[in-house]
């Protein structure tokens, strides 16, 4: 299995070469030249955990790794660190299939993809022969943050500086991330959005002279951010997995089609449920969930994406995005994968900040619709789904759960659907328990979640409880401009 580039169709890598730079030389994004098939049949795979699943799928994607080198990396991600055997547990609620994947050590789903990716990526070094010290460069709109940092701790041969915009993460998020420990990490706070962080980090990535002096040091960047498809690739796993699990159980038949509706910010949680649609997974339609920042809801209604607009902070922090960097990969593959044409569309995107796929729109139409919920829409869908259930979902996922509950009203599409469950309520408490009752709008944050305990009858995560006397260990806040800075001072350059 070879990867070309988005934006370049001569280049050629391997899957850990992939790994390794993150992003293409060009700016492209590595895509995969060809789809493999799932190699077992349905059937087969109800009857397999999440490990064995994972090495099913991820095996025909990183086919340059060893059957010892992979499965050592997927052992050593999907163990104890997760509080459930199954690792991405299925809640049946309200007519649908929530399914959780915010059992990992941070309690949000970017655990799925980053308990791996150091593993991945260490492999690939040595696969690759590099003996230089990788250095993780992340954006996070407040997820990836904690949980890229929680991978990589420790990790020999690796650091990791994180930016994430002050003021437009929650709290849990921001004392998750600011109380980690280890040497080899770094977490400073931006004086602007998610996606200033984000295009600033992609500059660096792109930095030819910051990177020559780099590498003068023995340091080399590589990237935890949903655009390595060191990422994408172990999210494929968990939505291969839950159709097994939902055959096993009698849910669906052994080949029955299903919907699958996923709360969407960069695009990557979205995209992995459409490359296990290509990988021959029954599935309808992919219903994308937005935010008030609906940039890509009027994408899937118009054929233009425009991200000329206000950016909005909503109660769902982790998809307050405008610039969804993997639908570059979807419009890759719809405009026939050819690389000029993204190029070109990428490039407008930059310069105006626009682009329209109006010729091959209808394409996109039949496998992908989008839908948006706003604030009001999600604090109804916690508060009803409580209300009648006694389930509580976060603000994320009730995003999609209200999206889903339009798309359902507009279309009578009565297919058996998931909804991808992105985060524990407890990373959001504040908001969440407002949503249940408007009394604890002024309660502080931590005694919320005592008292989110006690109303879901569910235990307060150890990711939560373990940073609630935990010391501050990073408290640097820079503007945009000072980010290359920062790099430079924390290699010693
Ligand atoms: C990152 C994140 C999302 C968005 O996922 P994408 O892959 O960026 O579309 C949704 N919910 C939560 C809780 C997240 O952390």
């Amino acid at each position: 299995m070879q990867y070309t580039s988005t934006r370049d169709k001569s280049v050629r890598v391997t899957a850990s070469q992939a790994i390794l730079q993150g992003l293409s030389k060009e700016g492209g994004l590595f895509v995969p030249c060809e789809f493999p098939k799932l190699s077992v049949s349905l059937e087969q795979l109800a009857d397999m955990d999440y490990r064995e699943t994972a090495y099913t799928v991820m095996k025909d994607f990183l086919s340059d790794f060893t059957e010892e080198e992979l499965k050592k990396c997927i052992d050593g991600a999907y163990d104890d660190k997760f509080d459930t055997d199954e690792i991405a547990p299925i809640a049946d609620a309200d007519g649908v299939y929530y399914l959780e994947l915010f059992h990992g050590k941070t309690i949000a789903f970017k655990d799925m993809a980053l308990s791996i990716l150091p593993h991945l990526l260490t492999t690939a070094a040595k696969k690759n022969n590099s003996d230089k010290e990788i250095v993780i460069l992340t954006a996070t709109s407040g997820d990836t943050g904690k949980a890229a940092l929680a991978g990589f701790a420790d990790v020999k041969g690796t650091r990791i500086i994180v930016f994430y915009p002050k003021g437009g993460v929650s709290k849990v998020q921001e004392r998750q991330m600011v109380t980690q420990k280890e040497k080899n990490t770094e977490v400073v706070g931006v004086k602007g959005n998610f996606d200033d962080c984000q295009s600033k980090v992609k500059e660096l990535f792109g930095d030819e002279e910051l990177k020559a002096r780099m590498a003068e040091r023995g340091f080399q960047f590589s990237s935890a951010n949903s655009i390595n498809i060191g990422r994408l690739v172990p999210q494929i796993v968990y939505y291969v997995y839950a159709y097994g699990k939902l055959l096993k159980e009698g849910r669906i038949r052994a080949g029955e089609m299903i919907n699958i509706c996923v709360p969407t910010g960069n695009f990557g949680n979205i995209l992995a449920a459409y490359y296990a649609k290509k990988m021959g997974l029954p599935v309808n339609m992919l219903i994308c969930a937005s935010n008030e920042n609906r940039v890509l809801f009027d994408f899937f209604k118009k054929g233009e994406y425009d991200r000329n607009r206000e950016f909005i902070l909503t109660d769902s922090p982790s998809m307050d995005i405008l610039i969804s960097s993997n639908l570059e990969r979807l419009i890759y593959l719809a405009v026939g994968s050819d690389s000029d044409k993204t190029a070109k569309l990428m490039n407008e995107l930059k310069t105006g900040g626009k682009y329209s796929i109006s010729d091959v729109f209808d394409g996109i139409r039949k496998e992908f619709t989008g839908e948006f919920a706003s604030m009001a829409d999600c604090a109804d869908k916690i508060h009803r789904l409580y209300g009648e259930l006694g389930y509580v979902i976060d603000t994320h996922t009730a995003v999609a759960g209200a999206a889903y509950d339009k798309y359902l009203k507009e279309t009578g599409d009565n297919t058996k659907t998931i909804i991808a469950s992105t985060a524990s309520p407890y990373k959001f408490a504040r908001a969440v328990m407002k949503a249940i009752d408007a009394k604890y709008a002024d309660t502080e944050d931590f005694e919320l979640i005592d008292i989110l305990s006690k109303v879901s009858k569910t235990d307060v995560p150890k990711a939560v409880s373990e940073i609630r006397t935990a010391p501050v260990v990073h408290d640097k806040v820079v503007e945009i401009s000072e980010m290359k800075k920062v790099v430079e001072d924390n290699l010693g350059l």
